[in-house]
């Protein structure tokens, strides 16, 4: 838990406030800067993407927005009403499917294991793999679908969640553009449809440009594309 004073100046719809957060992986010599003190608050209704090329740090900054990875300075809170985990949302780059659960077994899983029942959460997996077009594959276990259907059913398996932050890790990157635009569809409907907050990483400025706000992602560091957010630069004195 934060101070309270960090706390006191945070306006009520911020969901995720992250402040200077920082990751570093490895020491010494081998010391990585993944992430450069992040400066970013996601409101209830944002569509926002954030644009870099490989290896520039996006995946590191969802995984602190998630609070799946701790900040090694600087602080990522989470002061709304959502707090994570429940209401976080977060569809993952890479494979994410347990090979043993057939797809609207992995589809329903986070429902079920947050007590739904088993026939709603079934329900709510098998709309949500309708949105991404992927209802015929629901009977299929993770090893008999292509990457491409993999990341589409990563996709429902948070759209089934109906959670209040919707972080979409390079969504369309394994997909072709027109499945790519409908996985994107899916995901602007369900968060107009919820009213949810949502953050789409990508290198693809077509991907990009159907979110409202941009940022760009280089090196670590979190700026606006044309560089003039002083909100995300680093600050004098700060180590980077
Ligand atoms: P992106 O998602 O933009 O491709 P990442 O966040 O995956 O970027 O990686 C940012 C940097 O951090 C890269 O240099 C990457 O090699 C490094 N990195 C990511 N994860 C780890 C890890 N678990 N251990 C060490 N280095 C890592
Ligand atoms: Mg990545």
């Amino acid at each position: 838990m934060p101070p309270a004073d960090v706390l006191a100046d945070v306006p009520a719809d911020v969901l995720i406030d992250c402040q200077d957060a920082a990751l570093t992986f490895g020491r010494g010599p081998n010391a990585v800067v993944a992430v450069h003190g992040a400066r970013l608050r996601i409101r209830a209704g944002d569509r926002l993407a954030i644009v870099g090329p490989s290896g520039s740090g996006k995946s590191t900054l969802l995984h602190l927005l998630a609070g799946l990875e701790q900040p090694t300075s600087g602080t990522v809170t989470w002061p709304g009403p959502a707090g994570r985990p429940r209401d976080i949302g977060l569809v993952f780059q890479g494979d994410s499917l347990i090979p043993a659960l057939d797809v609207i077994e992995n589809t329903a899983l986070p429902l079920v294991l947050a007590g739904t029942p088993d026939d709603r959460a079934h329900e709510a997996a098998l709309a949500a793999l309708a949105l991404v077009d992927a209802a015929d594959l629901a009977d299929r276990l993770p090893e008999e679908i292509s990457g491409g259907q993999a990341q589409r059913v990563a996709a429902a398996r948070v759209l089934a969640q109906a959670p209040r932050v919707i972080l979409a890790d390079e969504p369309t990157g394994r997909l072709d553009h027109a499945t790519g635009g409908r996985v994107l569809d899916a995901l602007l409907t369900a968060a107009d449809a919820t009213g949810a907050a949502l953050v789409v990483t990508t290198h693809d400025p077509a991907v990009a440009a159907r979110l409202t706000v941009r940022r760009a992602m280089r090196d670590g560091r979190l700026t606006a594309p044309d560089g003039a957010d002083a909100d995300a630069a680093a600050r004098p004195g700060e180590p980077s």
